[in-house]
């Protein structure tokens, strides 16, 4: 590659609000295999929504919403934002929180009123020694319509289940169909529900799926999948994205993410929407059949 082709499209691309940090991304992302998408923030929009809340017997819903909502309010989770948003349109007042322990990936437990209140995932619940078997039903069909299902535990008894639906982004399923007519291979992974994360895929076309997984998750899934020295671009938005953003041969970040995925990334789109990844990819491979 020469430095003035290399020169031209890093400024084609800059004309499509696609900055190549490194020169040597150019040319790595037009031998690119795979691309694997994380899900929150990057195919959808990253800003959940509370749709449901299901108390068990014995608890009501206002008071489950007001300690869950007072626990959420100590956390940076876009789950927690959608939470705290729900007990503020019914105008709940929150009472204070003490004794925070945030699990990544997994939830959010706290003391609230002499009670202790946790609320996450269903593997959270069990490594609170909870069942949620009473709501299984519930949370299949939850999670089937795409929404992931949570769980509030009050005083260590299963008290609800809450749902969040986070929608995709407007752009995500034509850039992704612009992706698989240039004969990459699609998947996504997510630390997400794998049935919520399942519906969503296939909303959107993807057929291979990684759920459930912590960062390290992630690298491991892009090292599975580079095997047979696959190349692959990885795109993501969140700190939780930093690592595979460092390991996949091109990192891509959002715009619009944190901070860290940015820092840990070969290429940055200016906006949210994936087109910018198919414009990436069109753009590297021309500049490397010019110079071929
Ligand atoms: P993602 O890859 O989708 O960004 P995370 O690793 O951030 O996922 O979180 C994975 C899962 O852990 C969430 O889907 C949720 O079930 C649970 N979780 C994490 N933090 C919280 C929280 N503050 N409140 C409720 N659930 C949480
Ligand atoms: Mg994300």
């Amino acid at each position: 590659a020469t430095p003035t082709s290399i020169m031209v499209g890093t400024g084609r691309a800059a004309d499509l609000g696609v900055l190549f940090r490194k020169g040597d991304a150019l040319q790595a992302l037009s031998q690119t295999d795979w691309v694997v998408l994380d899900k929150t923030g990057t195919v959808t929009k990253g800003a959940p929504q509370l749709t449901d809340l299901v108390v068990a017997d014995g608890f009501a819903k206002d008071s489950v919403l007001a300690v869950v909502a007072a626990v959420e309010a100590r956390s940076e989770h876009p789950i927690a934002a959608a939470i705290v948003k729900a007990a503020e349109a019914r105008r709940l007042t929150l009472p204070a929180a003490e004794e925070v322990r945030a699990v990544t990936g997994q939830g959010i437990e706290a003391v609230v009123g002499g009670d202790r209140i946790a609320v996450g995932a269903d593997r959270f619940m069990a490594s609170l020694g909870l069942s949620v078997e009473v709501f299984a039903d519930i949370a299949a069909r939850l999670a089937g319509e795409g929404k992931t299902p949570l769980y509030a535990a009050i005083g260590g008894r299963l008290a609800a289940i809450i749902a969040v639906s986070d929608p995709l982004k407007p752009t995500s399923v034509e850039a992704i169909r612009r992706l698989k007519a240039m004969g990459l291979k699609l998947a996504m992974v997510t630390g997400d529900n794998a049935r919520t994360a399942q519906a969503i895929a296939a909303e959107v076309g993807i057929d291979e799926v990684v759920a459930e997984v912590l960062p390290a998750g992630k690298v491991e899934a892009l090292k599975r999948l580079s095997t047979g020295g696959k190349r692959i671009a990885f795109v993501g938005d969140g700190i939780n994205d930093a690592p595979a953003l460092a390991e996949a041969d091109v990192g891509i970040a959002i715009g619009t993410g944190t901070d860290v995925a940015i820092e840990s990334a070969d290429v940055v789109l200016s906006s949210g929407d994936l087109n910018g990844v198919a414009d990436a990819i069109a753009v590297s491979r021309a500049t490397m059949a010019n110079i071929r």
